[in-house]
């Protein structure tokens, strides 16, 4: 049977112990504090030490317990081995229910009537149909696809942007670097499900946001490093752009006493868009466990070249 390494901050990967025992009857799992953790030949990992995961001679297989793998990939010592990430119906559920709740939040003005009712203001705003509301899309993948296609059954005018073209019913399609100025200068609502790579780390910096037409709004749902937030703010503040909402930050918890939870126009969330359970990180871990000892192709393997 295997034996598996769990490389996170201490504590976090505890619930993976026991699940993983009962996936896999027989097989050995240690934290990294632990000494047995070195020889392992499966790390499960969330945001691993640099270097960690080059100090493990056995090791033929690196699991993210998430669908991201950017917190993996940062460390350029990170051995040759194949590595997966989570795909699972329930976040992909989870963030198109984000990202229709922030949509929403903005096309319906809860963005201004919020602000308002805290200081007693009765105030309307003129509707729009959803029609008339352009929400673009950049990443057409796993999470970027459901969501578009829900934010079509509710009649928003809806386009997206991968590095591939696409063909989605109902959702204008960009692809590549040279589309994304014509596509973000006709959003309204921009969302990012982009995965953190070296071509989409500080994608949205003063150029790019400029170029949505004036009281856009941004979704940011992908990783904080998509973001210049010195830039997003300015632009804030100049009212080119309305309003943000930000799921995720370059230092994560952002700290209390950080000036983005004050700013007007912005709405922090705390990385809450979807969260896979320990259950379902386990299940997909032990399924790829199970296929690479039977020598199978494993599941939701990335491209380490693309980096996603
Ligand atoms: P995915 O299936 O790998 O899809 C990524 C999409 O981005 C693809 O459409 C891809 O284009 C496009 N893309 C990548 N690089 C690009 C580039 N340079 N230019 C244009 N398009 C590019 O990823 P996913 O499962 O949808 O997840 C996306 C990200 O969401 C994750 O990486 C993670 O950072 C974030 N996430 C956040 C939370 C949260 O709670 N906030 C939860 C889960 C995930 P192609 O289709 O052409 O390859």
């Amino acid at each position: 049977m295997i034996s598996v390494a769990l490389l996170s901050r201490p504590g976090l990967m505890d619930p993976m112990k026991s699940l993983l025992a009962r996936e896999l009857p027989g097989v050995t799992v240690a934290s990294w504090s632990e000494a047995a953790a070195r020889d392992a030949e499966l790390a499960v990992c969330w945001k691993p030490e640099p270097g960690a995961l080059a100090a493990m001679p056995k090791l033929k297989l690196i699991h993210s317990i998430a669908a991201g793998v950017d917190n993996i990939l940062s460390d350029p010592t990170v051995p040759d081995v194949p590595l997966c990430r989570i795909v699972d119906p329930g976040i992909t559920a989870a963030m198109t229910e984000f990202v229709l709740w922030g949509t929403l939040y903005i096309h319906r003005d809860f963005d201004r009537v919020i602000s308002n009712a805290r200081d007693g203001r009765w105030q309307r705003y003129d509707q729009r149909a959803a029609k008339d509301t352009r929400v673009g899309i950049l990443g057409l993948g796993e999470l970027g696809t459901d969501a578009a296609r829900r934010l079509v059954d509710l009649g928003f005018a809806v386009s997206g942007w991968s590095r591939s073209p696409k063909q989605l019913a109902g959702v204008r399609t960009f692809s590549g670097t040279d589309a994304l100025d014509p596509f973000l200068s006709e959003t309204d609502i921009l969302v990012s499900l982009l995965p953190l790579t070296s071509s989409t780390v500080g994608l949205l910096d003063a150029a790019r946001l400029s170029r949505l037409p004036k009281g856009a709004a941004l979704i940011l749902c992908s990783r904080g490093e998509h973001v210049v937030m010195d830039d997003l703010v300015a632009l804030l503040r100049s009212r080119h752009l309305r309003g943000a909402v930000l799921d995720v930050f370059e230092q994560e918890p952002l700290p209390s006493d950080h000036p983005l939870w004050r700013e007007p126009g912005v709405l922090v969330t705390p990385h809450m868009a979807a969260i896979a359970s320990w259950e379902t990180i386990a299940q997909q871990v032990a399924e790829n466990a199970r296929r690479l000892l039977r020598g199978e192709t494993l599941l939701n393997v990335v491209d380490r070249a693309r980096g996603y």
